[in-house]
């Protein structure tokens, strides 16, 4: 079912099964972060994800989405976004943010994790930690009786409390549901109170873009490749999330979001 301006309800039932999707994603991630280590390549990297995307009965969906070669975006350094894994090698220090999607029986999962390989300086590794900090936020704010602008308000207020770091607007988070990219648009930047009202059986992949540096982005010759315009690095995460009538469910986090909810104070809102 479609509410006003495209965007797509669903069922209790449906959401379940987005769940099982958000639950192969979120397993795939964190193979790709206890598997990563220098030396490796991005493709080997792809490989592993692949296989156990299919291996739990999902299909990948980034793999020829719109001619995309891969199951995984990997993005390293100053690449932002859709990195096309292949034969680079990462390194020691590196930062690496991987992007992951799966389906099952017809829904869809999305999110993505920044990491460093070995030790980063204190600056990289605060810019990680308010990327993902400023993910949590928006998630916090997802609930049933807000405005879509209340997510992207609390995402910016969150990266603009901690300092000179930039948000991507380049590249924005989604709906998700029957397919990967649905409406709204989540920008990561806003004031609150505008846009449609959230409501049960919306879903949403809230995904902050921050940078050390400028917030321009440039797109490599690939053409799919994201990377910052001055050079410096970028971090990326992202979750699946529907507003329930009892709280918040981040049907791509294992715990479903129960753990980071319950430090920020809001109630976990999901059916398990
Ligand atoms: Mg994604
Ligand atoms: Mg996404």
């Amino acid at each position: 079912m479609f509410q006003g301006r495209g965007v797509e309800i669903k069922t209790p039932e449906q959401i379940a099964i987005m769940r099982q999707a958000g639950l192969v994603v979120g397993r795939t991630l964190e193979l790709m972060r206890s598997r990563a280590e220098p030396g490796m390549t991005t493709a080997a990297l792809d490989a592993l994800a692949e296989e156990h995307i299919r291996d739990s009965g999902a299909v990948p969906s980034f793999k020829n989405y719109h001619g995309f070669p891969a199951s995984l975006c990997v993005s390293v350094g100053d690449e932002v976004v859709h990195g096309i894994p292949g034969d680079r090698h990462l390194l020691e220090g590196d930062v690496v943010s991987i992007d992951c999607g799966a389906i099952v029986d017809g829904w869809h999962g999305d999110a993505a994790i920044t990491f460093g390989l070995g030790t980063l300086d204190p600056a990289t590794d605060d810019l990680i930690t308010v990327c993902e900090n400023a993910l949590w936020a928006g998630l916090a704010a997802t609930r049933v009786g807000g405005r879509l602008s209340d997510v992207s308000a609390a995402v910016e207020s969150l990266v603009r409390s901690r300092g000179d770091l930039g948000i991507v607007e380049d590249y924005v988070g989604h709906g998700i549901g029957s397919a990967m990219h649905q409406p709204p648009n989540v920008p990561n930047y806003g004031r609150p109170g505008k846009g449609p009202r959230l409501v049960r059986g919306m879903a949403l992949a809230v995904e902050p873009m921050i940078t050390l540096g400028s917030p321009q982005t440039r797109v490599l010759a690939d053409d799919w490749t994201v990377v910052t315009a001055d050079g410096l690095a970028a971090a990326h995460f992202e979750h699946t999330v529907t507003p329930t009538d009892t709280g918040v469910w981040v049907l791509t986090a294992l715990d479903g979001g129960r753990e980071r909810l319950a430090a920020m104070g809001v109630p976990f809102g999901g059916v398990e």
